[in-house]
């Protein structure tokens, strides 16, 4: 996953890697940016192929998309690591799962 800048919220390749903008999240506030994060995030994981371009947003995409919003692992490890965030904040998240920050 990379950080971008561009006018559109988050694109992919369909197979290895998510770009996310700022526009991407609606508040400044972090709970209701990670949400728009999850969102986004799964969003883009819904796409099969390259959403660089006009991606097709049909039936297909829209199943994936909602079973993987749906999806109990994913509502629980996203409950999950909210509360983490609220109860020792970003910097320890980012140690504990090795994230770094990447520039696209
Ligand atoms: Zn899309």
């Amino acid at each position: 996953m990379y950080y971008g800048e561009a006018s559109t919220d988050a694109w992919t390749d369909g197979r290895t890697y998510i770009v996310i903008t700022d526009s991407a999240v609606t508040s400044r506030q972090r709970a209701v940016w990670m949400h728009d994060l999850y969102l986004v995030v799964l969003h883009e994981a819904a796409h099969e192929t390259s959403s660089r371009d006009r991606p097709s947003h049909g039936h297909h995409f829209e199943s994936t998309y909602r079973s993987l919003v749906e999806e109990p692992d994913n509502r629980s490890s996203f409950a999950k690591l909210v509360q983490q965030v609220v109860d020792e904040g970003f910097q320890s998240m980012f140690k504990k799962y090795e994230a770094t920050l990447r520039f696209e």
